[in-house]
Parts: structure tokens; C-alpha cells; sequence
């Protein structure tokens, strides 16, 4: 298959003059150079913890391919990483420890929500199950589907590049509700953070 080439002259900010190659200009910032880079050598930290870590390797593989987007180097560790795909249930049990290895990677960083389950519980509406990953860390793009085709979640990757292209500037998903107090129930010398954690959820919808 094709590999996806990117235009130069579709950069933001770039100018080509319409003189011959050689007397050719092109002006542009240096922070729209370094998100075009950015943007075609995403560095996936997969974390998959149900059926749809199934479908996110599907995708990861040969078939659908996500090499042809610039994003296969697929990193298991948080510190060489800096897209995060969260695809599968998140317990309360796991929310401080994937609080923890967001704040491990380095920015800029971006994470994909991957099915309902990641995105808001899904049908786990229970006392174990966080309600959305966004409620500890920022999500900046949610695909919907239990679980989502491979296709949705390639499709996520270049909603991720765009944004990427547009800068900094742009919204993330929900407020992290928890992020705050997260940080020091991690740092707390003893009790059981998921349980804390659930406590604070109660609070924050009753
Ligand atoms: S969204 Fe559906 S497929 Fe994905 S982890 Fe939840 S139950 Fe499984």
C-alpha cells in the first residue's frame, strides 16, 4: 500500500514562492517544522487491558498497518513514548498507576481513548470501574465502539495528527476530575489509593 506522503507546501504558515526550485523560498515556524515531525513519528505506549487490546494489536500488525502512518514503534516504556492508546475497562485499582505513567512520559504527549469502556465506563457502571479514563489524565481524542474496528482507531491517529499540526492550542477532553487529588494519594504513606479514589468519585457526583 501507498505510503502517506506528506505535502510540504500544506504546512501551516508555509509559503512557496512560484519562482524556479532553485530561487524557491519557504517560510514558516520553527514550531510548525517540529509538529509536522511530531506528527508523522507518533510513538504509541499501547495500554490494553481487555477485548480491545485485542483489536488495538489487530492494528498494530500488518493488516491495517499503522506503520503507514508514521506510528509503529510501538514503546513499552512511558519515558520513550508519546502517544498513549488506552483501549480496555480501567479499574480504580489501575487509575493511580496510569496517572503515574502519563506523568512518566515526556511532553509533548497525547493519549487515545479507545472504546466506550476507556472512554466512560461503558456498561460497567460499577463501584470498580472507572467512569472514563479522562477522569485522571487528559484525553485528546475518544473513539466510540465496543470495540472500535481497527479502521476507527487508524482514523483516530489522523484526527491526532491534525490536531497535532494545529499547535498547542487546542482543547483536550474532560477536566482530569481526580488528577489533583490523585497526586497526593499517590504520596500518601499508607491507605488504599483505588479505595480513596472511589470515595472522591462518590463525593464528586452525589
Ligand atoms: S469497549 Fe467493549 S470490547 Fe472494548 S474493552 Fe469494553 S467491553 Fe471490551
Amino acid at each position: 500500500m501507498a505510503r502517506n506522503i506528506p505535502d510540504i507546501s500544506k504546512l501551516p504558515g508555509v509559503t512557496i514562492g512560484d519562482e524556479p526550485a532553485e530561487k524557491s523560498f519557504v517560510l514558516t515556524k520553527l514550531e510548525a517544522v517540529a509538529n509536522w515531525g511530531r506528527k508523522y513519528s507518533l510513538w504509541p505506549y499501547p495500554f490494553g487491558t481487555a477485548c480491545c487490546g485485542i483489536e488495538m494489536m489487530a492494528m498494530l500488525g500488518p493488516r491495517y498497518d499503522i506503520a503507514r502512518y508514521g506510528a509503529e514503534l510501538v514503546r513499552f516504556s512511558p519515558r520513550q513514548a508519546d502517544m498513549m492508546i488506552v483501549a480496555g475497562t480501567i479499574t480504580m485499582k489501575m487509575a493511580p498507576i496510569i496517572k503515574k505513567i502519563y506523568d512518566q512520559m515526556a511532553e509533548p504527549k497525547w493519549v487515545i481513548s479507545m472504546g466506550v469502556c476507556a472512554s466512560s465506563g461503558g456498561f460497567y457502571t460499577n463501584y470498580c470501574t472507572l467512569q472514563g479514563v479522562d477522569q485522571v489524565i487528559p484525553v485528546d481524542v475518544y473513539v466510540p465502539g465496543c470495540p472500535p474496528h481497527p479502521e476507527a482507531v487508524l482514523r483516530s491517529v489522523l484526527l491526532l495528527q491534525e490536531k497535532i499540526a494545529q499547535g498547542s492550542n487546542f482543547e483536550r477532553g474532560r477536566s482530569h476530575v481526580f488528577a489533583e487529588e490523585l497526586k497526593d494519594l499517590l504520596q500518601a504513606p499508607q491507605g488504599n489509593p483505588a479505595e480513596k479514589l472511589h470515595q472522591i468519585e462518590k463525593g464528586g457526583r452525589s
